[in-house]
């Protein structure tokens, strides 16, 4: 993760542990956004930029149950820490906060992620503070607007019964819910106008 300082702790010996198998993973953040429809953003990152979905209806850990998952833009990995408010008048304008995050590995070695996505078809593993395990991301339609799916798994952190989104509604960096980030006032962090 981002915020771990690694310089000089190349001496300790370092348990092959979380640590030491984190430092190369690439980034995954979901952020919640209560824009003209509220939805979450799935955002992976691959080859320096942020991929990017909506899921008009966020992730499930139901096993096999699948998610429709409409590509969007990348956007730029500094995005991955934005949340507050997008102001009146610039696209995606509403609320967002980062409701989840963490890191993914490919679970195939071959092909490469970037190519797995052009194929249309990915498996990962995910490792955020919420959500974890096997998740897959199929495109189901050609032409001009695929459509992707994003399907849990079948594995030990799947759950027929329990729902992160309403179980754990709140962001992993402030604590807030976006209802709470939506009331702050003067929030001077401005994403731009890039969203969606
Ligand atoms: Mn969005």
């Amino acid at each position: 993760m981002k915020g771990i300082e690694r310089k000089g702790i190349s001496d300790i010996p370092e348990p092959a542990g979380e640590l030491g198998a984190m430092k190369d993973k690439p980034l995954f953040v979901i952020q919640k956004h209560d824009a003209s429809n509220l939805h979450y953003d799935f955002r992976m990152e691959v080859n320096g930029v942020l991929r990017s979905w909506v899921l008009p209806k966020g992730p499930s850990i139901k096993p096999g149950e699948r998610r429709l998952a409409i590509p969007v833009e990348d956007h730029p990995i500094g995005y991955a820490d934005f949340e507050g408010r997008i102001p009146e008048g610039q696209y995606g304008a509403g609320t967002v906060i980062v409701w989840d995050r963490g890191t993914y590995s490919s679970l195939k070695e071959h092909p490469d992620v970037a190519t797995a996505l052009e194929e249309g078809h990915l498996d990962i593993w995910l490792e955020g503070e919420k959500l974890k395990g096997g998740f897959a991301l199929i495109r189901t339609g050609s032409g001009e607007k695929p459509r992707w799916l994003l399907v849990k798994m079948r594995d030990e952190e799947a759950s027929a019964t329990w729902d992160p989104l309403s179980s754990k509604p709140r962001s992993v960096l402030s604590g807030k819910t976006i209802e709470e980030m939506r009331d702050v006032s003067g929030d001077d962090h401005v994403p731009g106008t890039m969203d969606c």
